[in-house]
């Protein structure tokens, strides 16, 4: 058995995704692919670091109470002033320009300068080590989710965190198993938070590669019918006409005949028909051969495209026979339409090669009666075409009204 692909299998293959970065090895992919977060990345670190600003206000309060106003509150009261001021002046900027947001590397400033504090807390709030530690520990894991599309950038900086925070401990304690322990809590979170945030990125990135490609086929699907809609219309056409003269066939003509008839008894309006059949045509064969009878035919098409109106419908119905329907016209009305068709027929020679071939038409007209379908019609009108034949050729005759139906 050959080996298939799945219509919507992706490409996982590390040259399309680093393996450790969890991006598009394509820039302008990568590039692609962040825009379209940014409608869901965007609001989220605004109010990220809104409620970053917020805690960094609010636990000046534990500071004051535990230290009250002495210059070490001041510092770190400083400091978090500062920094609230920067995580609000970064999320406006975000606002202004979402690029800022999508590239990272002011969450990446923002976030070294927030554990900066922490370090330094460390050594300012010797008291509550432990939950300075636990802080950081959140952090670590709230840095992967905060820099939600780019994990190449949050994990130096976790990697900062815990190298800073296990530097701090072991610059302000004596005690061994905090220092070894401290190094163990805050780089812990930070590789889960990393294998956490490295799969979801893939496979955000997987999923988009598959959003696109179901696009992309939507597409050429949307196209495929478009052209096989061109196509068949094509088709029909080509169903519908003859292919010599360019005149509608016999299959038109009934579909014509169809709505024409069904007006026609509908508003009380009259509907004629007029069979033709070329004069002696097998002499225009005998003479000028079959490719120069077949340029006569063409050009017979050529005068019927010019002689009947637009709501008369000329069509080739065999060899050299031809209907005309012609709705909203009575018999003699009809006959003086084919009178005057026949006359320029008879007018309008053909060019063979170089020479000039006239040919003649007799017609038979028949008005349509109600309930008559376009067999009978057509076999009252071929029946005074051939008496016209046998009348001595190019004229056109009518079937009187009162004629009796033709048997059929
Ligand atoms: P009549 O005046 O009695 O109609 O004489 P006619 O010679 O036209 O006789 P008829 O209508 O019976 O013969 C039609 C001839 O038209 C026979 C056939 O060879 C020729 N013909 C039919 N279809 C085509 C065509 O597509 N191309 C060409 N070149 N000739 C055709
Ligand atoms: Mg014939
Ligand atoms: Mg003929």
């Amino acid at each position: 058995m050959s080996e298939s692909t799945p219509a919507f299998a992706v490409d996982q293959s590390p040259d399309r995704i680093w393996p450790l970065r969890g991006e598009f090895v394509e820039p302008a992919l990568e590039q692609d692919f962040r825009a379209s977060t940014l409608s869901r990345v965007l609001p989220q670190q605004r109010a990220g670091l809104v409620l970053w600003a917020a805690l960094m206000v609010v636990f000046a309060v534990p500071d004051y109470l535990a230290l009250g106003a002495v210059p070490n509150f001041w510092i770190l009261a400083a400091y978090r002033g500062v920094f609230a001021l920067l995580l609000l002046g970064a999320a406006e900027a975000f606002k202004r320009r979402p690029n800022l947001a999508l590239q990272g590397y002011v969450l990446v400033g923002l976030a070294l300068l927030g554990y900066s504090f922490f370090f330094l807390l460390y050594g300012l709030r010797p008291d509550i080590r432990a939950f300075n530690t636990g802080a950081i520990m959140v952090i670590q894991v709230m840095l992967f989710l905060f820099v939600p599309v780019r994990v190449a950038m949050a994990a130096p900086v976790a990697l900062f965190g815990a190298i800073g925070a296990t530097l701090s401990v072991w610059a302000t304690t004596a005690d061994a198993s905090v220092k070894v322990g401290t190094a163990f809590l805050v780089a812990l979170p930070a590789v889960l938070g990393y294998a956490a945030a490295l799969r979801q990125q893939k496979t955000e990135r997987l999923e988009f590669l598959l959003r696109r490609q179901l696009l992309d086929a939507n597409r050429e699907l949307k196209d495929e019918v478009v052209r096989r809609v061109a196509l068949q219309g094509e088709l029909e056409r080509q169903a519908f006409t003859d292919l010599l003269t360019g005149l509608p066939n016999r299959r038109a003509l009934a579909e014509r005949f169809a709505t024409e008839s069904a007006r026609a008894q509908r508003r009380s309006e009259p509907l004629s028909l007029a069979m033709f059949d070329l004069d002696h045509f097998k002499r225009v064969n005998d003479t000028h051969g079959h490719a120069g009878g077949d340029a006569v035919l063409r050009g017979v098409g050529e005068v019927c495209a010019r002689s009947f109106r637009g709501a008369d419908m000329a069509a080739r119905v065999g060899g050299e026979e031809f209907a005309v329907l012609l709705p909203d016209v009575d018999l003699q009305r009809a006959g003086t339409v084919l009178q005057r068709f026949n006359d320029l027929l008879a007018a309008t020679p053909a060019m063979v090669g170089d020479q000039a071939v006239a040919v003649t038409a007799t017609a038979g007209v028949a008005q349509h009666q109600p309930g008559e379908d376009l067999n009978a019609l057509m076999a009252r009108a071929d029946a005074a075409m051939y008496a016209g034949k046998q009348a001595g050729r190019n004229r056109v005759v009518l079937v009187p009204a009162d004629a009796a139906p033709a048997p059929s």
